[in-house]
């Protein structure tokens, strides 16, 4: 069997790529599966270029496929911002609950869904030592008023996805996993899968 390694610890994250993957014969590794790797540096100026950087340095550092991932919330009032900044948007030591009290603290004035409008972005690139493949995902929606559901993890609990009414917070992962931006992603990587002699 096939192997990749998702360059990421996050849990959220990893539940929901192994989830998608079902069905293929790959093994998924992931950073949990090589502790002494630790952070890996991502300072890009743009999530493709962050998630390059992470597929590169995953490869080097285990000569596996390395898959990774870099998803910004680009909110349209605010110039597409928090954008690369969304994990540490709150400062360096933010967690997600400081994230969304500051984004919703900058959109206080903003009440129509309209001015609320945001998208989640995803770029998921693939670097297997000789070339590399950028996949993206795009989930378009709205911020709500406040955080709503616990279910998902980031900003899940205040991103309401167009043409429903209820927040990823509140769906099941199910649910979230047929829409998502990460999903959308994935599917033109199972796409490319489909096509590849690679794995
Ligand atoms: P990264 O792609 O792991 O760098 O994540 C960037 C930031 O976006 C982190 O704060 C994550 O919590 C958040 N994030 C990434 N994907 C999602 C998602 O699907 N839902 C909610 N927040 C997300």
């Amino acid at each position: 069997m096939n192997e990749i390694v998702l360059a990421s610890g996050n849990k959220g994250k990893i539940d929901e790529v192994r989830d998608l993957l079902e069905g293929y014969e790959i093994k998924l590794l992931t950073l949990q599966d090589f502790p002494e790797i630790g952070n890996i540096k991502e300072d890009g100026d743009s999530l493709q270029e962050n998630a390059l950087l992470k597929a590169h340095s995953c490869y080097q550092l285990t000569s596996i496929a390395s898959l990774a991932d870099d998803t910004g919330l680009e909110v349209y009032a605010l110039d597409m911002q928090p954008g690369i900044y969304t994990a540490r948007y709150a400062g360096p030591e933010a967690d997600s609950e400081k994230n969304v009290k500051k984004l919703l603290e900058a959109m206080k004035d903003l009440k129509s869904d309209d001015e609320r409008r945001a998208r989640f972005r995803s770029v998921l690139a693939l670097y297997d030592g000789y070339e590399e493949h950028v996949f993206e995902g795009i989930c378009e929606g709205h911020i709500s008023m406040e955080p709503r559901g616990t279910n998902g993890f980031g900003y899940d609990p205040i991103f309401i996805p167009d043409g429903h009414t209820i927040t990823f917070g509140e769906m099941t992962a199910f649910q979230k996993n047929l829409i998502s931006h990460r999903s959308i992603a994935l599917g033109h990587f199972q796409e490319f899968l489909e096509t590849s002699d690679l794995f």
